[in-house]
């Protein structure tokens, strides 16, 4: 069984400090001997700024053999590619509320065209950092809908991980709620083909977006055993385990995030999670 380590948002927050932050989850992978997928955002605000921080590192990080791909364009809204599924509503009301304040802008805002805009241009600033194309994109706050699919299409791009399994677990681990702690997808955890012919890898959730708690490190590496188990039960021996996470969040609580997750690896490693990959890796062997 094949898993993928993915990780949210490098590029997107113009300090010197994040970059450090990033580069400490790296080089931990580096430890463990695992080549990471980083969803990488392209046009970020202060956007001068944030390649000047950014792009050395990126590079340098990708020559070693991690992957790179697009995490929308510029990740100033959860709205940027669609809405997100309607579970993640509990514990994040905002883009919702967002969007029914004024629907018709953002029906304007995602219509394929618009979309197909936006994805160039993400792939015109990837081509410049990584003298590459992207294969594989992924939508902010996993806020999509179809024209995103068509525009992805048209991009040449049929490779999405744009969607939470199961964000019921993730609001527990927000809002405390225990009723919330339960096995709840919103998908099926095996990739399916959206028209006109994306296939989209669904994504574990990132249980750890609030770092650690102080007394909750049993309870969360629970919680994560318990979910992987399920998506792993489901998936067979040939899927690919698509595993979700944020640098920023894992930084927040270091000490504990970082054994939490090597004894979840350990745990997948019982399973039979044995080879490691990156996204381009996995989308090239398909192919
Ligand atoms: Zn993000």
């Amino acid at each position: 069984m094949k898993a993928c380590f993915t990780n949210d948002d490098a590029g997107s927050v113009p300090n010197v400090k994040s970059v450090e932050h990033f580069l400490t989850v790296v080089e931990w992978l580096d430890r463990l001997g695992i080549k990471g997928t980083f969803f990488w955002v392209p046009k970020p605000g202060a956007f001068e700024r944030a390649h000047e921080v950014w792009d050395e590192a990126v590079r340098e990080v990708r020559d070693r053999g991690h992957d790179f791909q697009l995490h929308g364009l510029t990740h100033a809204s959860c709205l940027e590619f669609g809405v997100p599924q309607p579970s993640t509503r509990r514990a994040n009301p905002s883009p919702f509320e967002e969007y029914e304040s004024d629907p018709e802008r953002w029906e304007r805002e995602h219509t394929v065209e618009r979309l197909l805009d936006k994805i160039r241009e993400g792939c015109a600033i990837y081509q410049r950092v990584f003298d590459d194309t992207p294969t594989v994109f992924r939508a902010p706050c996993f806020g999509v809908c179809s024209a995103m699919y068509e525009a992805l299409a048209q991009a040449g791009i049929t490779a999405s991980s744009s969607r939470g399994i199961n964000p019921t677990a993730t609001a527990y681990t927000i809002l405390g709620d225990p009723s919330l702690r339960r096995w709840a997808p919103d998908f099926p955890c095996k990739p399916w083909v959206e028209p006109p012919g994306v296939t989209e890898y669904p994504c574990t959730e990132d249980l750890l977006i609030r770092g650690v708690p102080n007394d909750a490190y049993e309870d969360r590496l629970d919680l994560l055993v318990s979910e992987l188990g399920h998506v792993l039960d489901e998936l067979g021996d040939d899927g690919l385990l698509v595993f979700g996470s944020h640098y920023h969040s894992m930084m927040s609580t270091w000490d504990r995030t970082r054994p939490l997750l090597e004894e979840v690896f350990e745990f997948l490693a019982d399973r039979g999670v044995t080879q490691w990959v990156t996204f381009r890796q996995h989308i090239e062997q398909r192919l």
